[in-house]
This record gives C-alpha cells, structure tokens and sequence, in this order.
C-alpha cells in the first residue's frame, strides 16, 4: 500500500501563526483614514475592531502565540489537517509531477474560513464583545463566522449578498443553525440598504455593499464590533497555520515543493497556505514559485491598477494599498462566489507587485472541466473557487509532462463544493456559457 495522506498529531499542530509583515521586500503602506486620508489611527479602528486584532494587525512580530482557547477550537474543525496527495489525478494526466492538496474542507463549515473566524471570535470574546456583524457572498464566510460566534457565545448577525440568500438556501439554513440571524442585502435593516431598495427593489447586491451594510449595523449598536473574513493582515495571519502544517508535512515527506498554489478572492487562503513559504523563500532558503489564481472576469491581480480604495462599496472603510478594479466593479455571476471581489490582501498585492507571487487568470468553463476530472480521480468535489487552483495545478503538471519533469506541484484546497451543485449541473447539462 502507498500511503496517500501526511498527517499530524495535535501535539505536532503549530502553536504560533506566522507574520509575513517583517519580512515583506518592503514596508507594508500603510491604511489611510477615508475623511483626512491620512494613515489611520489605531484607535480609529477600536469602533469596529477589538484591541486585540488591531494590534495583530499592525504588529510587527514574526511570530504570534495561538491562545490555547483557539488550539482547543482548531480540533473541533479537524485540526491539523491532512496534506493528500493526488495520485489517481497523477496517473489520469500520465504526469511525473507529484501533486499534494491541502484538505481545507474537512472543517465542518467546509472551508478554511473558520481558521480565522475561531480566532476572531475568541477575541472579542475576550474584549466583552456580545454581538458580531459580517457579510457574506456565497455564504462560506457566513457559515464559519456563525459557527465560531456559537462556539464562543457571541451572537451573530449577517448580511448576505442577496443573488446568493436566493440562489443558496442552505448555505442560509446552516449558518441559522449554527443560531446566527441572516439578512439579504440590501436589506431595509441599514440607510444605505434602503436607499439602494429604493432605486431598485430587486437589487442583486454585493460584497461591497454587504460590507457597508454589516459596517453601518456594528457603528450604531454599542455592544457590536465587525468581522471580516479575508483582506486584512489579522486574517492573513490567522490562516497562516494552513502553510505551517503544510511545511511539517512537506518535511515529514521528505519532498520540497516546486509550485505552490492558491485561488484568491480577498487572498486570506492564499495567503495562509503560501506565506510561511514565501518567508522562507525571502530569506534565501527555498526555491518554489508561488501563483496566485483569479478568474478572468474578476482579474483584481491580473489586470487591475494598484491604488489606494476602499474594502467596500459605500466608502466606509479605511483605504488600503491593494490591486483593485474599483470599489464600484460589479462583477459578472460566476459560481464562484468568494472569487467575487474587486481588490485583494495589501499583503498579496505587495508580493505581486515585487513579482515574488505569480497572478493568473482562467474562464469558468475550463475551471469547471478541471473540476470534473478532479472530482472523478479523487472522488472529492471542490468548492467553484478550489477548482481554479485546480486548473494551475493540472496545467503545471501538464507542463512537466511535457518536459519530462519530476516537479512537485502543491495547491490549498481551500473548500468542498457539495452546496454549489447548482453550478455544476449547469455545466454538466451543457448549459455553461
Ligand atoms: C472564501 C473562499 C475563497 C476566497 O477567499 P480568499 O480570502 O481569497 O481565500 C476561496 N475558496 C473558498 C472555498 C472560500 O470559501
């Protein structure tokens, strides 16, 4: 028998998260103040962020403890998560290449959002916060934060981007499982809300907007703060225990990755896999390449302009250094929902920008093909957004056939898709533009 999966033990679990922000080939600019457009005081934040976070947020140590609060919680969503390898996919391309997944879909939620959701709850928590507010597309976001808030006796109140609160019920029933309240949106619950239902009482919504809306709600209720589930340093942070077990892994295999890979929306997953990777290779000591995937019609990385502009659509948030399309893009309705968003993590742009991370884009269509030939050699479906890492992990081991090369191509599998069948029918049925 060959042993597919490199597992850990929880002893062996990281007991810290990796800050990239040291190490960065230079200093991170920093977030502006949307009024003076100056940088933003720390203190600025405290209406929506608690004092824990922000101080993670700006910190300038390499590395940060994981409370053991947080560690207890990792187990509950599967923690250390295997690394697997895709030997039937290997054998369907007739590859050399060796080709290792990061199984993020293993967390109840189904994604490795609850990395930082856990975390996030946890400290306000701590801070003697009783309410969050968040936004959520596809409902991935929504779903973890829900869970984490329950765990840690928070209430949670989402807003849900509302194409998807009616394209995906059950994402919306999983996250009121999990007791959290879920409101489309726009929704008549906020001012800005209201004033886009009165221009349009269908309005499809968006992230942007969402955004705007669950940042309105927090600012007006006392006892509330915000939660964001990718973008920020905090939540690049959290996620990073993803890239340090996968270093463990690596090192148990005895195996030194070629390529590392992830899709990105905001770039939290991204990120988490890819950044303890990227610290070592800054420092001299690996030699991989790192690519980053978007799809072709939300091409933040690959074709947007680097710019200051707001996380949100409203113009409430503090103006971040980011490759964006503007924080009034709309962006076409691809299945892959998380993708859907018009910049990306300061920290991710600044490594493209100094050409250490690789950007590129696919269509939907060969996203979904990949996908297909996934889900038949490995047995697992993938969430819409997996599956563009997908398409680059195959294309790279394609490459390698080609070449006749032994390259070892690793990607995150950053979520399942078994709540996007309706996007998968579509494709099967042949009724995929
Ligand atoms: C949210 C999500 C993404 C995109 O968000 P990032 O912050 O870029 O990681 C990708 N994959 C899955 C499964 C998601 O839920």
């Amino acid at each position: 028998m060959r042993p597919i999966r490199t597992t850990l033990t929880p002893e062996e679990m990281p007991k810290k998260w990796y800050n990239i922000l040291p190490d960065l080939p230079e200093p991170l600019a920093p977030p502006l103040d949307p009024g003076t457009k100056q940088p933003i005081s720390p203190s600025a934040l405290e209406a929506i962020f608690p004092k824990a976070l922000i101080a993670q947020e700006m910190s300038s140590e390499r590395y940060i403890d994981i409370p053991e609060e947080v560690l207890q919680a990792y187990m509950l969503i599967n923690r250390p998560s295997p690394l697997q390898r895709a030997t039937r996919l290997e054998e369907a391309l007739g590859t050399p290449a060796h080709i290792y997944f990061k199984r993020e879909d293993l967390s109840p939620a189904g994604s490795h959002k609850t990395n930082t959701a856990f975390a996030q709850a946890y400290y306000n928590m701590k801070e003697g916060v009783t309410h969050l507010t968040t936004e959520t597309g596809a409902g991935q976001w929504g779903t973890a934060l829900s869970l984490a808030s329950s765990y840690f006796g928070l209430k949670c109140k989402v807003f849900m981007v509302r194409a998807s609160y009616d394209q995906k019920p059950y994402r919306r029933e999983i996250m009121r499982m999990y007791g959290a309240e879920v409101n489309p949106s726009p929704s008549p619950l906020t001012e800005f809300g209201r004033k886009l239902l009165a221009k349009d009482p269908k309005h499809p919504g968006s992230l942007g907007i969402a955004i705007s809306e669950a940042l309105e709600t927090c600012i007006k209720d006392g006892n509330a703060k915000y939660s964001l589930g990718s973008v920020l340093n905090h939540v690049m942070l959290h996620q990073t225990i993803i890239g340090q077990e996968a270093m463990l892994q690596f090192q148990k295999l005895g195996e030194t990755p070629d390529y590392l890979i992830g899709c990105v929306g905001g770039g939290s997953n991204f990120a988490g896999f890819t950044f303890p990777f990227i610290g070592q290779k800054l420092k001299g000591k690996l030699d991989a390449e790192f690519i980053a995937v978007e799809p072709t019609v939300v091409p933040s990385l690959t074709k947007g302009k680097y710019e200051y502009d707001f996380g949100d659509t409203a113009g409430m948030t503090p103006l971040l250094l980011m490759y964006t399309l503007g924080h009034d893009f709309v962006p076409s309705a691809i299945h892959a929902g998380g993708l859907r968003y018009h910049g990306a993590a300061p920290t991710v742009s600044a490594l493209v920008k100094s050409k250490v991370v690789k950007p590129i884009s696919y269509q939907q269509k060969e996203v979904f093909e990949a996908a297909h030939l996934f889900a038949k050699s490995e047995g697992i479906i993938p969430a819409p957004e997996t599956s563009h890492a997908i398409k680059a992990a195959i294309d790279l081991a394609l490459e390698a056939k080609k070449n006749n090369e032994e390259k070892v191509i690793a990607f995150n599998f950053s979520g399942h898709g078994l709540l996007d069948l309706g996007g998968y029918q579509q494709y099967l049925d042949g009724k995929m533009a």
